[in-house]
This record gives structure tokens, C-alpha cells and sequence, in this order.
């Protein structure tokens, strides 16, 4: 359940210095830095190590529900950081939270930059569909949360859930999708789809693989 779970009022209440020691000293909440990339439902953390040195000077959340997988991604990060004695992996985290729910106590309206949704649990059952972590409304709260520019990120091998995340994200009017040829460039392609453990394991079972890219755009009625 989500009772033990402990989250701020509101994103200035939050203090971030066990997560990125590095950044914010203990005895302050104050830092020039911010979270600007989170990735929704992280796993074991394989694209937040991946990110890591792509983007040095950007700090990167993980999110994560089960507790012994926040557990074993802490320890992935710990293990990281005290190999490399220069500020390598000091930009990534994690988080145990429940990202359906209390995203907005963590961060202000347009703070992120990217935000990664990569095979989320599909929830097959129609009765079932209401837990997607991609919906119209939510949708409505990533965009609040995204910085006009910013981009979301979806990844997955079930056709079904690929193609009602396209519906869902073409259907909002914050959002517009990124031609999938315009993204040759954007170098978390190759992460999303090959760095992530889940994607390795879709990978070895020859399985397919979708994306679908969406920037979040100005509101039209602003
Ligand atoms: N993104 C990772 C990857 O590609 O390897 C993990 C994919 S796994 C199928 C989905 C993950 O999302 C699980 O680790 C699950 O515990 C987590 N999850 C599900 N609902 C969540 C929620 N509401 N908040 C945070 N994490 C969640």
C-alpha cells in the first residue's frame, strides 16, 4: 500500500540531499540544481545508468513502487558512485513512490524536461485499464509538469498497450507526437529501447519493440 509512503506538501518542502549529496548539502534545501529528467516505474535502472554520463549536468529520478527493486537500484547507484571518484552517476537516483498519485508534491509546474514512461506494466484486462500509467488524465498532470520543449517518452512490446498510449497522447491537446524520423538524433533512442532491463529481455526473446515520442507543446488557450 501507499500508507508508509512519505512524500512533501509541496515541492519546496522537498529535500533532495540523500538523494544527490553531491548537489545539496545537508543542512540546506537550497540548490541551483533541480530534478529535470524522471523515469516513470524505473525497474532495476538501467536506463537511468545509461543517461547518467549523456547528461552530466542534468539531475535524473528514477521512480519506482516495489521496494526491493528501489532497494537493489539505491545500491546499483551506491556501487556506481564509489567506483568513480569524479562526479560520474552523483545525477541519478531513486525514488520509492507511487508515481500515479503524488508526482505534483515533487516538482513544479514545468520544471521537467524529459519524462520517461518505458514498458510499463499493461494492465491487459479492460476492467483493468483505469491503473495505466499513460491515461487522459494523467496525461493532463505530465504536461503540467513538463516544460513547454519537454519531451515524453514511451516504450513498449505489447502492440495494444503501444498503440492506446498513441491514441491517449495524439488525443491530448498539450501534446504533440515527434515524427519517429525526426529522432535519429536524439541519442535516448538507442537507450529506451536497448537499455532498460526490460528491453534487454524483449531483445533476447526476439520480441518487438514500439515508441512513440511526444513533445509537450504551449497551451493554445494561454
Ligand atoms: N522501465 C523498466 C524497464 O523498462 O526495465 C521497468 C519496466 S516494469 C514492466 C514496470 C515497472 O513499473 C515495475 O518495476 C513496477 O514496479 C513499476 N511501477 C508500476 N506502477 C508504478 C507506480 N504507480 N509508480 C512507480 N512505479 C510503478
Amino acid at each position: 500500500s501507499d500508507h508508509d509512503l512519505i512524500y512533501p506538501l509541496k515541492p519546496s518542502e522537498m529535500d533532495w540531499s540523500p538523494f544527490y549529496p553531491k548537489y545539496f548539502s545537508s543542512d540546506s534545501k537550497e540548490s541551483t540544481k533541480k530534478v529535470e529528467i524522471i523515469d516513470v516505474g524505473c525497474g532495476y535502472g538501467g536506463l537511468l545508468v545509461a543517461l547518467a554520463p549523456l547528461f552530466p549536468d542534468q539531475l535524473i529520478l528514477g521512480m519506482e513502487i516495489r521496494t526491493k527493486v528501489e532497494d537493489y537500484v539505491k545500491k546499483r547507484i551506491d556501487a556506481l558512485r564509489a567506483q568513480n571518484k569524479n562526479d560520474l552517476y552523483q545525477n541519478i537516483s531513486v525514488m520509492r513512490m507511487n508515481a500515479m498519485k503524488f508526482l505534483p508534491n515533487f516538482f513544479e509546474p514545468g520544471q521537467l524536461s524529459k519524462m520517461f514512461f518505458l514498458f510499463p506494466d499493461p494492465h491487459f484486462k479492460r476492467k483493468k485499464h483505469k491503473n495505466r500509467i499513460i491515461s487522459p488524465n494523467l496525461l493532463s498532470e505530465y504536461a503540467y509538469l513538463l516544460k513547454v520543449g519537454g519531451i515524453l517518452y514511451t516504450a513498449t512490446d505489447v502492440k495494444e498497450l503501444h498503440e492506446w498510449m498513441v491514441e491517449k497522447c495524439d488525443a491530448h491537446p498539450l501534446f504533440e507526437r515527434i515524427p519517429d524520423e525526426e529522432l535519429s538524433n536524439d541519442p535516448c533512442i538507442r537507450c529506451i529501447l536497448n537499455e532498460t532491463e526490460e528491453g534487454k529481455k524483449v531483445a533476447r526473446n526476439k520480441g518487438d519493440k514500439y515508441f512513440a515520442v511526444y513533445r509537450r507543446i504551449e497551451d493554445p488557450d494561454e
